[in-house]
């Protein structure tokens, strides 16, 4: 039996098991089916089943311009994965079909999915065979794998920049000199980031998306000099999203992201389940 380690709520949204069983609440959209849409990037709006990985190599955390700080959005596949399942793959691939009505695409996201390469590699196999979704996996492009990617049709890619990398208090967390340091090296990873843009341009039916976090003006710069080391990247291929975890939030960053999409022919990534669902998990 090969298992996966998801975040509790790993599956979502959903209404039942891989048994059958039906869940007596209705999911955290407050809709009565199972099912959401993406909110961001190139397919947002696409109906979507999430699954969420838990464990990531970094910890991000940034600086909005009011001072405070603003976290990884899924803390508990990141920061503390003390909740976390490990789940039967062939229980979750059973969860998924009975749940997937009409809906055609899949996001596996974490935390950072690559650092389970044998069980994900598992999971997307036995996905694969049991229906041929179209597979999206959001990154943060520190890890490749050929043998993952060959069954992945879409890479959401979010490299780190300078200003996602911790202090010595990130929210609720306290984190040691060691952790940041781990983070600030494993954060920019050219050659990986590569090895995705040059994998998807191999295949006529895949895609990627650079999807970058926008905190501060300077993020600009750093995201036009990555580009200039990257090969094979379309102006539109870059995609900036405000910074934030909720709708007040963004409205700290929105305009001036919005801003810098139009000077430099980038698209803008809307974050419709923030604006659809509140700032709720498993939306
Ligand atoms: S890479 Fe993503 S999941 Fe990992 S800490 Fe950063 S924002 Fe969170």
């Amino acid at each position: 039996m090969t298992t996966i380690k998801l975040v509790s709520d790993g599956v979502f949204p959903i209404l039942r098991n891989g048994s059958g069983t039906h869940f007596p609440v209705v999911p955290q959209t407050g809709l009565a089916i199972p099912g959401t849409i993406q909110g961001e990037g190139k397919l947002a709006g696409i109906p979507v089943l999430f699954i969420r990985t838990a464990g990531c190599n970094l910890r991000c955390s940034w600086t909005l311009p009011d001072g405070t700080s603003s976290i990884c959005d899924t803390p508990l596949s990141s920061f503390d994965t003390r909740g976390s399942i490990e789940v039967d793959v062939n229980a979750l691939v059973e969860t998924i079909l009975l749940n997937r009505g009409n809906i055609e695409h899949l996001v596996i996201s974490g935390g950072e999915p690559m650092v389970q390469p044998a069980a994900l590699g598992t999971l997307l196999k036995s996905l694969k065979e049991a229906y041929p979704f179209h597979i999206q996996i959001e990154t943060n492009g520190t890890i490749f794998k050929e043998e993952l990617a060959e069954y992945i049709d879409f890479f959401s890619i979010s490299p780190k920049l300078s200003s996602s990398t911790p202090q010595t208090k990130a929210g609720p967390f306290n984190l040691s000199a060691n952790a940041r340091l781990l983070h600030e090296a494993r954060r920019k990873r050219i050659d990986v980031l590569q090895a995705f843009i040059d994998h998807a341009r191999r295949y006529s039916h895949k895609d990627f998306q650079l999807k970058w976090v926008y905190s501060k003006h300077s993020d600009i710069d750093e995201i036009n000099a990555i580009n200039q080391e990257l090969e094979h990247v379309a102006p539109s291929d870059n995609l900036l999203m405000p910074l934030g975890a909720n709708a007040g939030e963004v409205a700290l960053t929105e305009q001036e992201c919005l801003v810098a999409c139009i000077q430099q022919g980038w698209r803008f990534s809307p974050r419709y389940h923030i604006s659809l669902f509140g700032d709720k998990h498993g939306v």
